[in-house]
């Protein structure tokens, strides 16, 4: 019987002795000792009570064994369901209360912490630890090496991933098999990924990017992944001379251009770095082409929507946008307040429509209702605007816009200039309380190495270029911008940082 995205990725991986892992200490896992272990998962799923829609909810580090729980959820038509390793046990606790899973998983050290929160929350605590040990692995010594998957069908949900939630709290994007199939099957057919390629895959596996755009990618094509535990700069630049392709986050490639063992000739041989989750600065896609003579794919996506845009992999790869609708991704710019579609060129709200566009949040209807409109576009909270080629760039989110004076300011218009300005190496624009305006334009720097940016000039060099309303009533220079783990710069750590700035005395 079809089980759609388990055929689809893992069914062809049985009895395969390619290596499809490839591990930091050398180790290959081929494609039939992965899928042996999926099987033997899949029985350990099923005797604790898993059956189709049942959530499984991990909060797990990133292994093989890992990767092989989401195979094996899949195959008993199971709702997958990884959450950040770095969230708290109260924040795990909301996520359990939420999605009820019928299992929970996490690392041995948090065991005795998580056992009550999973007991509240009606699910089963088990225990895999990174290095592959645990209660739930040796639940599986011994269990047969193969398994029949449920049957599932296109619209059957196949894993829950929650939203960032830096605004209120998090929304589990409920994802179909279909989603997570027609999306995969875009990207590889986009990016040109064969069963030939190696991925350099450094990224978490709680997250879509490290998940769904990775992982999926080179498991529906057949290729293999040097599967590391987490991004090291010295691992990957000792291990991409054995890659063909990376996918990446801004942070991972700037480290890389930091570092003078990054050459030319460390990467003449591959053939695709992408980046997503974060917008990549232009100046980083020149300096990387400089250095390699290669040009990073940049692409646009999300918890909700999988990936919707991607620059070309032959033709211009245009630094500072996130490219085209990818094929049977519709997208238009509305006006935020009406929904009106606007003419192309003006920037508004990106609202995007596919197969790829999740089924709703769980349990939360009106948040869908808001977000997600009946005929199937979804409004995705990115403010962008469309060139005369049709390449989108993203403004911001519409959650950063500065309403100063009751005038809109986009950050990223005052922070592409801010970025040129000498001794600058990157900006971030926020909006704080200001007695007379409501909300001030306020400028976030982090210096070159070794500069020091005169913030005075900077205020003069601004004034010749933008608005008066646009200009930041002040400048701040800071070591680094906070970011979390995609590498997102955290706009709200830094307006709770410097909210008290523009106080009345
Ligand atoms: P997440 O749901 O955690 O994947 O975050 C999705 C958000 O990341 C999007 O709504 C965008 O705001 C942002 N994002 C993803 N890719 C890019 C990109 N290439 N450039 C700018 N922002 C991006």
């Amino acid at each position: 019987m079809a089980n759609v995205l388990y055929d689809a990725l893992f069914a062809g991986l049985a009895g395969s002795d390619r290596p499809l892992l490839v591990l930091q200490d050398g180790r290959e896992i081929t494609g039939g000792a992965f899928s042996a272990m999926v099987s033997r998962f899949a029985h350990v799923l099923t005797a604790a009570g898993v059956v189709a829609g049942d959530r499984v909810a991990v909060q797990i580090a990133k292994s093989p064994e890992a990767l092989a729980i989401y195979a094996a959820t899949v195959a008993v038509g199971g709702i997958f369901l990884p959450l950040n390793t770095a969230y708290t046990t109260d924040e795990v606790s909301y996520f359990l209360g939420n999605a009820t899973p019928r299992l929970f998983l996490c690392d041995g050290v948090k065991a005795t912490a998580m056992a009550p929160v999973a007991a509240a929350a009606g699910a089963q605590l088990m225990v895999l630890n990174g290095d592959g040990s645990g209660s739930f692995p040796d639940a599986a010594a011994g269990l047969p090496d193969v398994f029949s998957p449920v049957a599932r069908g296109p619209e059957d949900l196949a894993a829950f991933l929650y939203t960032s939630g830096t605004t209120g709290r998090s929304k589990g994007a409920m994802l179909s098999h279909r989603n997570l199939l027609s999306n995969a099957e875009v990207l590889a057919r986009e990016w040109r990924f064969t069963k030939h390629d190696v991925l350099l895959h450094a990224l978490p596996i709680f997250h879509t990017h490290g998940l769904f755009v990775a992982s999926n990618v080179a498991l529906l094509t057949g290729g293999a992944m040097i599967f590391l535990p987490g991004y090291d700069v010295n691992e990957v630049i000792r291990l991409l001379p054995k890659a063909t392709a990376m996918m990446g986050v801004p942070t991972f490639y700037t480290r890389l251009l930091d570092d003078g063992r990054f050459t030319r000739d460390l990467v003449t041989h591959m053939r695709l770095f992408t980046s997503g989750s974060a917008p990549l600065l232009a100046e980083t896609h020149v300096l990387f082409e400089e250095r390699t003579g290669h040009r990073i794919l940049e692409r646009y996506g999300m918890t909700e929507t999988n990936m919707n845009t991607s620059n070309p992999y032959d033709g211009e790869r245009r630094a500072g946008t996130v490219g085209m609708p990818l094929p049977g991704v519709e997208l238009k710019i509305t006006d935020p307040t009406t929904g009106v579609t606007l003419p192309q060129g003006e920037a508004g709200m990106i609202e995007v429509r596919g197969p790829n566009v999740f089924q709703g949040y769980w349990q939360m209807p009106e948040k869908t209702r808001e977000e997600l409109r009946e005929d199937g576009f979804f409004i995705t909270g990115d403010i962008g605007v469309v060139d005369a080629d049709g390449y989108v760039a993203i403004v911001g989110r519409q959650k950063d816009l500065i309403i100063t004076g009751g005038y809109n300011v986009y950050p990223k218009e005052v922070e592409l200039i801010l970025d040129e300005q000498p001794g600058v190496l990157e900006s971030a624009v926020i909006g704080l309380p200001h007695p007379d305006f409501g909300e001030a334009v306020f400028g976030v720097l982090v210096a070159q190495k070794g500069a020091t940016p005169d913030t005075s000039a900077i205020m003069d060099a601004l004034a010749g270029r933008l608005a008066k309303f646009k200009q930041p009533k002040g400048l701040m220079v800071v070591a680094d911008l906070p970011r979390n783990t995609m590498g997102k710069v955290q706009k709200n750590l830094l307006r709770d940082q410097f909210k008290g700035r523009f106080a009345k005395s």
